[in-house]
């Protein structure tokens, strides 16, 4: 690469954007066949970062013409009170998506409640029919948000998958796993040969380098520099770490997992954070609940 190189910006804003414009067609449309879609969001607690979250995914779906509910519960909230609450919305007709804000407190095991939400519901995509249905390759279940967003903007940024090596730093549940099973379906934004890498992997950086898609959550702030990337590479940064900056007011800044100053001068396209992957979580959220209002809709004839 020439000195001089830098690599084009994914820009997660504008594509998250433009999918919220088609999301809100799409409201329009079902609104006009009698079904409007309903987003019920559960927030148990008072954690700081999961209010902000569940604030910001009230507000676009509202914006995208959605009914939208937030219940808020207390931090003592049993598991039994959580279950009957997700059991009352299995059975309501206006909850089209139910999403069950993430950590929740030490006396309710999020896997059960997760597994209590009905599939067809589950607009997060983690019930274990839906991870199935992604493995499988069926595309009649809910993928989830964040890795979900990451294909949109490697697809309608161009970029090729199919034959592509993709290589993956992170094998969570929400982001790392799911994340390789989308890569690897034979279907648009797929097709590719994928490797996951995780904390116990011998020689991260060799994977990391002959990577032509390289796609990091890992959650460690600025852990992938420009000579951990192969010239040319696409670079998606999923990670967002808050690290102390004296040089900033607040005494801190939002990060991602890749040093952005030394990768741009390497790769051939690259997310920002913020800015990147970040908008895209909710915009594929609003996504997956006017699927679901659509598929009622189908379903019912209207
Ligand atoms: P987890 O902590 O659940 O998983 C992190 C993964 O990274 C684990 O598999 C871990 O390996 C691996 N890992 C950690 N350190 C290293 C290392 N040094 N070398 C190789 N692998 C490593 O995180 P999440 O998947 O939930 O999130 C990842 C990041 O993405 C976080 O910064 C999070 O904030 C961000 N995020 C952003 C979202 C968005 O909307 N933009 C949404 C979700 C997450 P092991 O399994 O061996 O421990």
């Amino acid at each position: 690469m020439p000195a001089e190189h830098v690599a084009q910006r994914i820009d997660g804003v504008a594509i998250a954007a433009a999918i919220r414009d088609e999301v809100a067609r799409d409201v329009a449309l079902l609104r006009e066949r009698g079904v409007v879609p309903g987003l019920t969001v559960v927030l148990v607690g008072d954690d700081a970062a999961s209010a902000v979250y569940v604030a910001n995914k009230e507000k676009s779906s509202k914006a995208a013409g959605m009914a939208s509910e937030t219940i808020r519960l207390p931090s003592t909230t049993s598991q039994a009170e959580l279950l009957a609450l997700v059991e009352r919305l299995n059975a309501d007709e206006s909850v089209h998506g139910i999403l069950v804000q993430m950590p929740l407190p030490s006396q309710i095991d999020a896997d059960v409640v997760i597994r209590h939400i009905a599939p067809e519901k589950d607009v997060d995509g983690f019930h274990p029919v839906n991870v199935g249905k992604l493995l499988i390759g069926h595309t009649d279940g809910f993928m989830p948000c964040t890795p979900s967003g990451v294909i949109e903007m490697l697809v309608r940024s161009g970029v090729e998958t199919r034959g592509a090596e993709a290589v993956i730093v992170g094998r969570s549940n929400i982001v790392g796993k799911p994340m390789a099973a989308m890569l690897v379906q034979s279907r648009a934004g797929g097709d590719a040969t994928v490797t996951i890498c995780h904390s116990r992997s011998r020689d991260l950086h060799a994977h990391t380098r002959r990577a032509d898609i390289l796609i990091v959550a890992a959650g460690k702030a600025e852990m992938i520099h420009g000579d951990h990337i192969k010239p040319g590479a696409t670079v998606i940064d999923v990670g967002m770490n808050r690290v102390a900056d004296s040089t900033r007011a607040s005494g801190s800044r939002l990060c991602g997992d890749v040093h952005f100053a030394s990768a741009e001068r390497v790769a051939g396209r690259i997310t920002p954070v913020p800015g990147g992957v970040g908008p895209m979580t909710i915009a594929m959220l609003l996504r997956n609940t006017v699927r679901s209002a659509q598929r009622v809709a189908d379903a019912s004839g209207r």
